[in-house]
C-alpha cells in the first residue's frame, strides 16, 4: 500500500464527538503524530500497533517544531506508512492543516482530510449557547486571539460580528476586550468563557464585556469566548448529552 496522510480533526476531546471517518482512520493508522489538545481519550482509539508520536508545541519552539512535524509526515508517509495527522477540533481551522496538505502535495504524497467538529461550534452548543438565534444573531464570526499574525487587522473586520467567537484569546482577554470596547462593542454586552469543554472540568463564566476589561473574569485555557447577545440566551444543559471524558486532557 502506497504511503498517506490523513489529515484528522479529533473535535473538542470527547471521543463521542469523532467522525466515523475519523474513528476508522484512528483504527487503521500505523502512525499518529498528536498535538496538544487532542485528548487521552481520543487516543485511546488508536490502533494500538500504530506509533504515537506526541508534537505539541509550546511557545517559542513553534517555527522549528513545525519544521520537524513536516519532515515527519513525508518521512513516514515515503515509506509508505498509513500516518494520521490529528489535531483538535477541525483540522482547517487555526490548525496548520492547510500548510501541512500543501507541503505533501508538493511532494506527490496523497493526503485525505477529515473534518473535525471545532471547538468554535462545539464549546458553545455544548454550554447551550446558541451561535445563531432568530431574532437576536443572524451571523458570528471566528476571530483568534492571537497577536502573532496580525490580530488588530483582523479583530477589526470581525468586531462589529453578532456573535464574535474568540479561540486562544484567555491570555490576553483584557487587551482583547479594551480593543472590542475601541471597535464598538458595547461594554455591557454579554460573554461568555467555556473553558475545557467536554472534560469533567468544563466551565462556563458568564460576565460583560467591561467586566473582562476590567480583568473580572478568572478564566484559564484552553477556553472559547463567546460575546453577543446571545450568551444572554443560554439554554439549560443540566444533563449532559455527552459523556464527558475521564482524563484531564489540558
Ligand atoms: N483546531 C481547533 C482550534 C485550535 S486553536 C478547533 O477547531 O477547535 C486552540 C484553541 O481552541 C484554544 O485556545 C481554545 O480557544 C480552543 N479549544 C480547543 N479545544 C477546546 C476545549 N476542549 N475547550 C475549550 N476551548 C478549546
Amino acid at each position: 500500500m502506497r504511503g498517506k496522510v490523513y489529515l484528522v480533526g479529533a473535535g473538542p476531546g470527547d471521543p463521542e464527538l469523532l467522525t466515523l471517518r475519523a474513528y476508522r482512520v484512528l483504527q487503521e493508522a500505523q502512525v499518529v503524530l498528536y498535538d496538544r489538545l487532542v485528548s487521552p481519550d481520543v487516543l485511546e482509539l488508536v490502533n494500538p500497533k500504530a506509533h504515537r508520536i506526541y508534537v505539541g508545541k509550546t511557545r517559542g519552539t513553534q517555527t522549528q517544531a513545525q519544521e520537524k512535524i513536516l519532515s515527519l509526515l513525508l518521512a513516514y508517509a515515503r515509506s509508505n506508512r498509513q500516518v494520521v495527522r490529528l489535531k483538535g477540533g477541525d483540522p482547517m481551522v487555526y490548525g496548520r492543516g492547510a500548510e501541512e496538505w500543501a507541503f505533501l502535495a508538493q511532494h506527490q504524497i496523497e493526503v485525505e482530510v477529515v473534518p473535525g467538529v471545532s471547538s468554535a461550534l462545539a464549546a458553545p452548543a455544548l454550554a447551550g449557547i446558541p451561535l445563531t438565534l432568530r431574532g437576536v444573531a443572524h451571523s458570528f464570526a471566528v476571530v483568534s486571539g492571537q497577536i502573532a499574525g496580525g490580530l488588530y487587522p483582523s479583530l477589526e473586520r470581525v468586531a462589529q460580528a453578532e456573535t464574535l467567537v474568540i479561540l486562544m484569546g484567555v491570555e490576553r482577554r483584557v487587551e482583547l476586550a479594551h480593543a472590542l470596547i475601541r471597535l464598538g462593542r458595547k461594554p455591557e454586552e454579554p460573554v461568555a468563557f467555556v473553558e475545557r469543554s467536554t472534560t469533567p472540568h468544563e466551565r462556563i463564566i458568564v460576565s460583560t464585556l467591561a467586566e473582562v476589561a476590567a480583568g473580572g473574569a478568572a478564566v484559564e485555557a484552553p477556553a472559547v469566548w463567546v460575546l453577543g447577545e446571545v450568551v444572554a440566551h443560554r439554554l439549560p444543559t443540566g444533563a449532559k448529552g455527552h459523556r464527558a471524558i475521564q482524563t484531564l486532557a489540558f
